[in-house]
C-alpha cells in the first residue's frame, strides 16, 4: 500500500491553481506539492516586466487586477484563476466569442481553457444564447418546478449509461459533496477512498491528501477543515491496483465509495490503466461499496454518454458540471434508482438547493446536450486535438524539450516531463518552472492556455485548422527559446 504522507508549506496557501494544487494547497516538503517551482514575488516582478515590454499590451488589466485585489482575496473568486503558478497577473476578460476570448485591453486569445471546460461548443453558441434568452423572458426563479428541469434529466438519463435518474445541483462541488452524503446514507458506512491528484470540488472531506500510513487516519490539507471531517477520508495513488486491493482487505466493511475522475484533468490529463477502472468496478460490487465516477469534466466532454461510455464501465452513481450547464451554473449527481430515492423527498438522506434547477440553467443546459446529441462533433473533435497534439509534440521534440502529452479525445496536457504521467508523483516530476515560460510566451502570442502545468487545455467545436496551426507555430517559437 502506498504511504502518502504529507505536511503544511505556507507558501502553497492558496497559490497553487490546478486540482492538484488546490488538494494540496498547505502540504510541505514530506509530499510537495506538484508546483514545486514557486514564484515568489521576485519572480512575479520579473514576470509582469516582461509582460510589460510585451507586444501583446496588458496594462488595463494589470491596473484592473489591482483594483480587484483590494477588495477580493487574490483579486479572484476561485484560485484556479489567479495565475499562482504562473506569475504575473491574469488578463480580465471583456467577451468571448466561439473559439476566442477578448481581454480588457482589446486582444484576442485562442481559447484552450473554455471556462475550465463547460463550453465544449465554444463561447456564444447561437443554439444557447437563443434558450438562454428565451428563458429570461419567463423569469429568473421560481422556487417550484418547472418542466424544463424532466427535460434536462430526461437528456442525462438517455445520455449517460448508468443514470435511472439525476438529481441537479448548482455545482460540481455540491454534486459531489451530495453523493457521498448518499452514498454514506445508502451503506451505512463511513470510509471513502480517494485518489492523489483527483479534485472533486472544495467539499471538506475531499480535502485530505494523507494518512502518515496507508488507511490510516487522513490528514486535513486546508486549514478549517478539522481531522473530523477526513478522518474517513483513505488516500491512494491513482493506478496502484495493489493498493486498492489492500485497502479493500484491511477495511473492506467500512467503505462506503470510491470516488474518482475516470481520466484525471485535475493533475493534467491522466488516462486510467487498462484494467484500473474495472478492478475499482469489482471492489465496489463485490464489498458492497459505491462507486462515484466524477465525471465533471469528463461527462458529455469524452463522448455523450462520458468517459463510461467511452470505457464502457458502469458506475452507481456518477457527478457531472460543466457542460451539463452549457457555461451556466449546473451540477448533478445520479446513478442507480434504488440509491437516488434515498434522497429526500423519497429518502431519508437530506439534500436540497433554493436555486437547483435554475430555469436559466436548465436552458443553457438542454441546448448544449441536444446540439451535442444531434450533431455528434466528438469524432471531430477527437481529429482537431490529435493534430494539435502532434504538432505539440513534433515542435517539443525539435526543441529538445523533454516533454509527454496526455491526451483524451478534446482533453490533454503537454507535460514538461519525459516520464509518462501515470499518478502523482510521476506528475511531479514536470518542470513547472519551464511550463511558466511556455504559457507567457503563448499568452504574448495570443493562445490562452490554463495556467498550471497541472490542467487540461480543452478543444472546442470551434476551433478551426487555422487555430490549430497557429497554436503550434506559436509553440514552435516559445519552445525553441526554451530549450
Ligand atoms: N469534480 C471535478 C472532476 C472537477 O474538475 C471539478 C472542478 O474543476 C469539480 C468536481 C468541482 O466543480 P465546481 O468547480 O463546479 O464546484
Amino acid at each position: 500500500m502506498g504511504v502518502l504522507h504529507f505536511s503544511p508549506h505556507p507558501r502553497e496557501q492558496g497559490l497553487r491553481i490546478g486540482g492538484i494544487n488546490r488538494i494540496y494547497a498547505g502540504l510541505g516538503p514530506a509530499f510537495p506539492p506538484l508546483s514545486s517551482e514557486t514564484f515568489d514575488s521576485v519572480t512575479c516582478d520579473q514576470l509582469n516586466n516582461h509582460s510589460q515590454t510585451s507586444p501583446m499590451p496588458r496594462t488595463r488589466s494589470q491596473t484592473e487586477f489591482a483594483r480587484a485585489q483590494k477588495s477580493i482575496p487574490g483579486g479572484v473568486n476561485s484560485p484556479a484563476r489567479a495565475f499562482g503558478g504562473v506569475g504575473g497577473h491574469p488578463s480580465l476578460i471583456d467577451r468571448g466569442d466561439g473559439q476566442y476570448l477578448y481581454d480588457i485591453d482589446g486582444n484576442r486569445l485562442i481559447d484552450y481553457i473554455g471556462s475550465w471546460g463547460p463550453h465544449i461548443l465554444g463561447h456564444r453558441h447561437p443554439a444557447v444564447i437563443a434558450a438562454i434568452e428565451s428563458a429570461l423572458q419567463k423569469g429568473t426563479s421560481f422556487g417550484a418546478p418547472t418542466v424544463l428541469e424532466s427535460e434536462l434529466a430526461e437528456l442525462v438519463v438517455a445520455a449517460v449509461p448508468s443514470i435511472e435518474k439525476v438529481r441537479m445541483v448548482n455545482s460540481g462541488t455540491e454534486a459531489t459533496m451530495s453523493a457521498i452524503r448518499l452514498a454514506r446514507g445508502f451503506t451505512g458506512r463511513n470510509v471513502i477512498i480517494k485518489f492523489a491528484g483527483c479534485y472533486h470540488g472544495h467539499v471538506d472531506s475531499l480535502l485530505v491528501a494523507a494518512g502518515s500510513a496507508a488507511l490510516t487516519l487522513g490528514t486535513p490539507n486546508s486549514p478549517g477543515v478539522t481531522p473530523g471531517c477526513v478522518a474517513d477520508t483513505l488516500v491512494l495513488h491513482y493506478n496502484d491496483v495493489p493498493a486498492l486491493e489492500q485497502a479493500f482487505l484491511q477495511r473492506g466493511p467500512e467503505i462506503a465509495a470510491i470516488i474518482l475522475e475516470p481520466v484525471v484533468g485535475n493533475m493534467g490529463v491522466v488516462l486510467p490503466e487498462p484494467g484500473f477502472l474495472e478492478v475499482v468496478r469489482d471492489l465496489c460490487t463485490k464489498h458492497g461499496a459505491v462507486f462515484i465516477m466524477d465525471e465533471v469534466m469528463t461527462g458529455f466532454r469524452l463522448a455523450y454518454g462520458g468517459a463510461q461510455e467511452r470505457f464502457k464501465i458502469t458506475p452507481d452513481l456518477t457527478t457531472l458540471g460543466k457542460i451539463i450547464g452549457g457555461g451556466l451554473p449546473v451540477g448533478a449527481y445520479g446513478g442507480r434508482a434504488d440509491i437516488m430515492d434515498r434522497i429526500s423527498p423519497v429518502g431519508p438522506v437530506y439534500q436540497a438547493g433554493t436555486l437547483s434547477g435554475n430555469p436559466l440553467a436548465m436552458a443553457s443546459g438542454i441546448a448544449t446536450l441536444k446540439t451535442l446529441r444531434d450533431t455528434n462533433p466528438y469524432p471531430a473533435l477527437e481529429v482537431k486535438s490529435r493534430t494539435l497534439t502532434a504538432g505539440l509534440r513534433r515542435v517539443a521534440t525539435a526543441a529538445g524539450i523533454p516533454h509527454t502529452v496526455a491526451e483524451c479525445g478534446s482533453m490533454f496536457t503537454l507535460f514538461f516531463s519525459p516520464t509518462p504521467v501515470r499518478d502523482y508523483p510521476t506528475a511531479a516530476t514536470s518542470d513547472t518552472k519551464r511550463f511558466a515560460a511556455y504559457f507567457h510566451g503563448m499568452l504574448e502570442r495570443g493562445v490562452y492556455l490554463p495556467c498550471s502545468q497541472f490542467e487540461a487545455n480543452f478543444v472546442s467545436t470551434c476551433h478551426t485548422e487555422a487555430d490549430i496551426a497557429a497554436t503550434i507555430q506559436a509553440a514552435e517559437q516559445v519552445l525553441a527559446g526554451l530549450a
